[in-house]
């Protein structure tokens, strides 16, 4: 990975100083401030002076002008050191993504800057109870009243609302209500009338909540419209390819911090007279994760080049198979680290059992590791369909 023939020196450099920042916080901090319901505002805050947040984002608006390829080494080594910052994924990536590409000149100005330095916050619902994985079944309906908007619908899972100004919404406008999605995304600040939320009791220790959200007769004006109401499909995977690159770096950040526990632990650790981590009964395990870490990495860094080079299509395929890759490197890693340290592995003081539920995030969102085998299975080897 050192090599500048795998990652250049710029990106690795990035590396070194956002790990340098996030090991100042690391995870005692990180999940002290999740355990007590507080936000980590002082490293997010920290992070967005440095313009870590806003990396991908174009330079005329106080971005780093570089893209989702460094914005997922942010990501990945805040995870490293302890500090995955799970709304780096939908702000700066999602959100700022959308509305770098499609949003009008005032939608820009007005959010970029303020993304891009993380002065400013977005949320993003897509997720309904009653659609789940099935996007195409989303009933979130805008229906037009003079020069307004009117957006009624329900959203589950959204990450994040409490501490967003405003949350980017895919919804449907009242001429395509059913079949196919065609969809429609608008930004709505968090405090206009008839926006509800609701914090779901989750088991996870994060310092962002989950929401369920109500919309009911939101009004909104004809600009908060995010591009052109017919761009249908790929302008909403502008920002779902970027979610699932991240969502890989997120889960790969969480392995690495687990596995270099693990490796420290096992070095030191001795109860008969060798190391606990010279028995092969740990060490090939620890060996078998270090591999699928770096392979899951490989493919993210594959997907990102090619989502950046502009190259929508290939990038979903492989933005897909990283997620997945990821999200199962990570599960096993996790594991593997919390037997590692026999009791230790489920004590607070170690931490590595809170990364049990945060690994299992990346098997579930923002698209579940069976419909990610559905897409492979169909558009990668050409079988039927079977939903
Ligand atoms: C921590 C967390 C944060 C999240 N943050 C956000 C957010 O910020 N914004 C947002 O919009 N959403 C968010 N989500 C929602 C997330 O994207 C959904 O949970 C995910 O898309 C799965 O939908 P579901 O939970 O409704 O599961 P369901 O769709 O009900 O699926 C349940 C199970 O059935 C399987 N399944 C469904 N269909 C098929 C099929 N055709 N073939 C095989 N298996 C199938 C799934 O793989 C899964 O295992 C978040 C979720 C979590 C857990």
């Amino acid at each position: 990975m050192s090599s500048p023939l795998v990652e250049s020196t710029e990106r690795q450099a990035l590396r070194r100083a956002v790990g340098d920042l996030a090991r100042r916080y690391g995870p005692a901090y990180f999940q002290a401030k999740a355990r007590a319901g507080e936000a980590t505002d002082e490293l997010w805050v920290e992070a967005g002076k440095l313009g870590y947040l806003g990396v991908n984002l174009p330079t005329e608006y106080g971005g780093g002008g570089a893209g989702i390829a460094e914005l997922s080494i942010v990501l990945e080594e805040l995870g490293t050191a302890g500090c995955p910052l799970l709304m780096l994924i939908v702000s700066p990536a999602i959100c700022g993504t959308v509305i770098a590409r499609f949003g009008t000149a005032e939608q820009k100005r007005q959010w970029l800057p303020g993304l891009a330095d993380g002065t400013r916050r977005m949320a993003f619902g897509i997720t309904e109870p009653e659609a789940g994985s099935n996007s195409h079944r989303i009933t979130t309906i805008a229906r037009r009243d003079g020069g307004d908007w009117l957006l009624s619908g329900r959203k589950v899972f959204i990450s994040g609302v409490d501490r967003a100004d405003a949350v980017l919404f895919v919804g449907r406008t009242e001429d395509a209500t059913t079949g196919k999605l065609k969809p429609a995304l608008f930004i709505v600040p968090r405090d206009t009338p008839g926006f509800e939320y609701r914090p779901i009791p989750m088991e996870l220790v994060t310092a962002e909540r989950q929401f369920q959200v109500f919309l009911d007769d939101v009004r909104l004006p004809a600009d908060a419209l995010v591009g052109d109401e017919n761009a249908g499909l790929l302008q909403l995977f502008a920002g779902l390819n970027p979610e699932r690159i991240m969502t890989a770096a997120f889960s790969l950040g969480i392995a690495r911090q687990a596995l270099n526990t693990a490796v420290e632990y096992a070095r030191t650790r001795t109860v008969w007279d060798t190391p606990i981590g010279a028995h092969q009964g740990l060490a090939h395990p620890l060996a078998q994760c270090a591999i699928e870490v770096e392979l899951a990495r490989l493919m993210m860094q594959k997907a990102a080049h090619l989502y950046d080079a502009g190259d929508d299509l290939a990038a979903g395929e492989a933005a897909n198979m990283a997620k997945y890759a990821a999200g199962e490197a990570a599960c096993r890693s996790v594991d593997q680290a919390v037997q590692t340290l026999g009791g230790n592995g489920l004590t607070q003081e170690y931490g590595l059992a809170a990364l049990l539920t945060a690994t299992r995030v990346g098997r579930v969102a923002p698209v579940s590791r069976e419909m990610i085998l559905n897409y492979v299975a169909q558009h990668t080897l050409g079988l039927p369909r079977s939903y």
